[in-house]
């Protein structure tokens, strides 16, 4: 809905210490952050920096978490919109709510603007298209691609967006002055496991058995927010059993069942 847009410029608590591992990603960032912290500092010196970026990884990886912590770090309005939203649109609609996301991110600035799903409008012009093309993805496509190329050098708006497809996007997204910078957002290794592990547990009250080191190992190919799930499901599964803490056998028969839903979700798709 078009409220959605307004109502996000509230206050982002999301730090960088909510993003575990990702090293790499981060400190790729941390030169926009900067930016966003002090951007008379760049601009006096006739830096340039980019206005867009293009955070490239698998569903789940923290992606949408990295460009929010951005925001938090540089303490920082965050605009967002998901590509999705713009499916089945009427005419006229996506691309009038990519001008007022701009608008508004532009009197907020220094801000960011996130969109997610970047793909479900960024997808190459022409292609699975059989109506012949100007349909509403298109217009809306357009209208992002407009927008970044009217800011001038003077704008404080950076916008990142989302995708697992690098792919399948339109080139004209990644030309210079627009997504000209791709930031990877991996699964994480066993040691960014074991670290996504140690801030999910925060919360859970946990019994002194549990054994992290044990679960990161057990968990190749998990991303953090089936991590995420691992670790809320396990306080679920020892409430279930009447646990006052969370034990880990808890944690481990969670892992088999997001392995289960892991497995049935790939059975669908394939
Ligand atoms: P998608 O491509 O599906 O939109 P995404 O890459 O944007 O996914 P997020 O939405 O950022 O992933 O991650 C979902 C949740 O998983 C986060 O809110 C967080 O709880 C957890 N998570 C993912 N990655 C990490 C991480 N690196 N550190 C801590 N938590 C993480």
């Amino acid at each position: 809905s078009r409220a959605k847009v307004f109502d996000q410029n509230t206050k982002v608590r999301t730090t960088f210490k909510d993003v575990a591992g990702l090293e790499g990603a981060k400190e790729e960032i941390q030169e926009i952050v900067e930016f966003l912290k002090n951007p008379d500092k760049f601009t006096k010196l006739g830096g340039k920096i980019p206005k867009g970026a293009l955070l490239v990884g698998p569903p789940g990886t923290g992606k949408t978490l990295l460009a929010k912590a951005v925001a938090g770090e540089a303490d920082v309005p965050f605009f967002s919109l998901s590509g999705s939203d713009f499916v089945e649109m009427f005419v006229g609609v996506g691309a009038s709510r990519v001008r007022d996301l701009f608008k508004q991110a532009q009197t907020k600035s220094p801000s960011i603007i996130f969109i997610d799903e970047i793909d479900a409008i960024g997808r190459a012009r022409g292609k699975n298209n059989i109506t012949g093309g100007n349909d509403e993805r298109e217009n809306t496509l357009n209208q992002l691609l407009t927008e970044m190329d009217g800011f001038g050098t003077d704008t404080n708006v950076i916008v990142l967006a989302a995708t697992n497809r690098a792919d399948i996007l339109d080139k004209a997204l990644m030309r210079a002055g627009r997504f000209d910078r791709q930031i990877y957002v991996d699964l994480p290794d066993k040691n960014e496991r074991f670290e996504i592990f140690e801030v999910h547990v925060k919360p859970l009250k946990l019994d002194k058995d549990v054994d992290l080191e044990f679960l990161s190992k057990q968990t190749p190919g998990f991303s953090g927010a089936d991590i995420a799930n691992v670790c809320n499901e396990a306080a679920l599964v020892a409430a279930r059993k009447d646990h006052t803490t969370v034990h880990h056998q808890d944690f481990l028969d969670a892992v088999d069942r997001i392995v289960g839903g892991l497995e049935k979700k790939n059975k669908i798709i394939t």
